[in-house]
């Protein structure tokens, strides 16, 4: 548990871009209009949300929505990270499908454009060329200050020019039918997520005061909550020991740490992770709670998925040190 001190060094900050890094055309344009789009509804959405909540109020089935749709789609990340990333278990269409759904709810960009930056991310992990270092920008420079850089791993990367080439990182998913289904309709799952499902709910149990209530507060603000949740993950679990601990040494600044794995379901057991990207259970010790890994687990027994990866199981069982390293260095990249 150690810190590692200097992980983010100036040596090799050289400006030329990594392989499978766009600077520009039609995917970087439409990257921003993905980005401007989901986030113009989510944030305007969000203050029109707050202004509501002042002035008319926010009541149980608001709060209960926005609960429930909290949890499911941090679930659906967690899949989005341990499934269609990292492949750490495998399973028929029918569960891809409800995995996939699920992972688009939580209006966090298409399957494509999340598991091609988490690749690259895990490929340059806080180093020049990882999508949302708090080391670097995306074009290699390194940031003046530890807050500046913060900012960046928390949010503002989704406004950087260098846009990430699912040609070169997601193959797999381009591939894929059931995951380019939902990456093409991703806009609808979007709306179910922030619009439709919330405010069916709260007219079916409120009218069209609950409605609203519902629309603003459990659909639309807590989607950007829930994205901010999530990329506690990107700063603080990659702040080289300032917040969290790390029981591993690693070649980056990835931390442990507790309040974003509560709010996560796991995910911020990120120097586990970092250290054996392609398990299912990321857990070390009993105070390391990784609810998505169990959800996994639980999932295994019912047989409804299978092969769940463990590399200290391979390594234990088999014995065989080349054999237990060689996924994760595939699922890495
Ligand atoms: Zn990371
Ligand atoms: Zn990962």
């Amino acid at each position: 548990m150690t810190v590692v001190q200097g992980v983010a060094s100036d040596e090799g900050a050289d400006r030329k871009m990594p392989p499978g890094v766009l600077l520009e055309g039609p995917v970087v344009d439409a990257k921003f209009l993905d980005s401007y789009i989901a986030f113009g509804f989510m944030i305007g959405g969000s203050i029109a949300a707050l202004i509501w909540a002042f002035w008319q109020g926010i009541g149980r089935v608001e709060v209960a929505v926005f609960v429930g749709m909290f949890l499911l789609t941090t679930v659906g990340i967690g899949f989005m990270h341990r499934y269609f990333v990292h492949r750490s278990f495998r399973c028929g269409p029918v569960m891809r499908t409800i995995f996939a759904a699920i992972a688009t709810l939580a209006v966090q960009g298409s399957i494509l454009k999340w598991v091609s930056n988490h690749r690259r991310h895990h490929l340059h992990s806080d180093k020049p060329g990882d999508v949302h270092s708090p080391y670097y920008d995306g074009a290699g420079n390194r940031f003046a200050s530890f807050a500046k850089g913060m900012m960046h791993a928390q949010g503002g990367w989704v406004w950087d020019q260098a846009t990430t080439d699912g040609e070169y990182y997601a193959r797999d998913i381009l591939a894929d039918p059931i995951s380019m289904y939902f990456t093409r309709t991703r806009w609808y799952w979007y709306a179910l997520s922030a619009v439709i499902i919330p405010g069916a709910i709260g007219y079916a149990f409120g009218g069209v005061h609950t409605m609203i209530g519902c629309i603003l507060f459990s659909g639309l603000f807590r989607s950007y909550i829930m994205t901010m949740a999530t990329s506690l993950v990107n700063s603080v679990c990659h702040s080289d020991g300032r917040w969290g601990y790390r029981r591993f040494d690693s070649n980056d600044g990835t931390t442990n740490e507790l309040v974003t794995t509560i709010l996560t379901f796991g995910e911020g057991l990120h120097n586990n992770h970092h250290r054996f990207p392609r398990d299912a259970y990321i857990s070390h010790a009993w105070y390391e709670i990784d609810v998505n890994g169990l959800i996994i687990l639980g999932l295994g027994k019912l047989g409804l998925v299978h092969d769940i990866f463990s590399a200290r199981s391979r390594t234990q069982s088999s014995g065989d040190g080349a054999k237990a390293s060689a996924p994760e260095t595939e699922a890495t990249v």
